[in-house]
């Protein structure tokens, strides 16, 4: 039987690998696999939803008029410099697919968020993957060198998931003057709110100062509704404008939009939250390097163990833990581990003291 068949780029795309979420009927794991908020949904937000919820035989407002207002407000910014989207991993492939095409190259650091060799090689392009520095950073010098008059978009990954480490705002202001005009810089800040280091760069900031940058934040980490597919994108109105027509009509959903409204509108309460797994971040990484782990600098909710070949192995040892702990091993390479709560994270603390090697 001959079928149609898909494009080429289609075909050769690497799938997205979800983090684990453990066995059905046995006991509930420890879910550390895909750096969720461990809190449940505030009272307020989960009020907005159910009040929604009556009007889902109606199409929610296309263009999220009430939450692109509120997100201009709380940034200070013209709307028409607001993207809204269902999900930040949908509104960076809505930029890749506005700007990138066959022929065009997007360079982005090695190891990073898993989606971005997908979201570019559906455009056609061709990935430039450029190794992470030592200690899990982006060497944004090679970056700088890898760069060719074929590039059209950069990558970038403040804090980088998986490994930890925050951009510095130097490296990138540099980093930022040898880049061609032409290209455009795209900063994923998904874990912006954890961030602590005050070296770091604050894409909010930087936005101001270089026309050809566009940032991408969500609501998914700090505000816990990775559940409801929120994310959006500040930049220039062009680029806001591309983002726009590469939606698909509906997708951020009423619900979606009213959980957001009311997450901004109960944002102190969210932000304390933040602080606690700051916190817990803090006290967990101590503990770990106190039993010979070598962490790279954390700043999202995660951090990393870069086990290499005993990748699998140590993701093996936390899930035989009783009730299993649920890990994001990374084949041959590492191990994320989500910050959780105080007692899930002494599971962990428990659970790898057991293991018998340090990386
Ligand atoms: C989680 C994550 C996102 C955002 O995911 P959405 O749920 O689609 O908003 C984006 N970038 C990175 C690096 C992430 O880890």
């Amino acid at each position: 039987m001959t079928l149609p068949t898909p494009r080429d780029a289609v075909s050769a795309l690497p799938r997205y690998v979800p983090g684990a979420r453990g066995t059905a009927g046995g006991v509930p794991p420890t879910k550390l696999s895909s750096n969720e908020n461990p809190f449940e949904p505030l009272p307020s937000v989960r009020e907005a939803i159910s009040g929604a919820s009556g009007a889902i035989n109606r199409y929610p407002d296309m263009s999220s008029r009430d939450l692109v207002e509120a997100l201009a407000t709380l940034y200070g910014v013209p709307e028409e410099r607001v993207a809204v989207g269902a999900g930040s991993v949908a509104v960076l492939g809505h930029i890749l697919e506005a700007y990138c095409g066959e022929g065009d190259e997007v360079v982005y650091a090695w190891r990073s968020f898993e989606a971005y060799p997908i979201l570019s090689r559906l455009t056609g392009a061709t990935p430039v993957e450029v190794p992470l520095a030592l200690g899990g950073r982006h060497d944004l010098n090679a970056m700088a060198r890898a760069m060719t008059d074929r590039t059209r978009a950069v990558l970038l990954c403040s804090p980088n998931n998986p490994t930890g480490p925050a951009i510095g705002t130097r490296e990138f202001e540099a980093f930022m003057e040898g880049v061609s005009p032409r290209t455009l810089v795209v900063l994923d800040e998904a874990y912006v709110e954890f961030v602590r280091d005050p070296h770091a760069v604050d894409g909010r900031k930087a936005i101001a100062r270089h026309p050809n940058l566009v940032i991408a934040r969500t609501f998914s980490k700090a505000y816990g509704l990775a559940g409801l597919r929120i994310g959006y994108a500040l930049g220039e109105p062009e680029v806001v404008s591309a983002i726009r027509a590469c939606t698909t009509p509906f997708s951020l959903s009423g619900l979606a939009q009213v959980a957001a409204l009311a997450s901004l509108e109960a944002e102190p309460e969210l932000l304390a939250r933040v602080d606690l797994v700051v916190a817990e971040r803090a006290r967990t990484v101590a503990a770990l390097k106190r039993q010979g782990w070598d962490i790279p600098d954390p700043q999202g909710n995660f951090y990393w163990i870069a086990a290499g070949e005993e990748a699998s192995a140590l993701a093996a040892h936390l899930g035989a833990a009783s009730p299993p702990i649920l890990a994001r091993p990374f084949a041959g390479d590492g191990v994320r581990i989500t910050v959780g709560s105080a007692e899930e994270n002494d599971r962990v603390i428990a659970a790898l003291d057991s293991y018998p090697s340090r990386f």
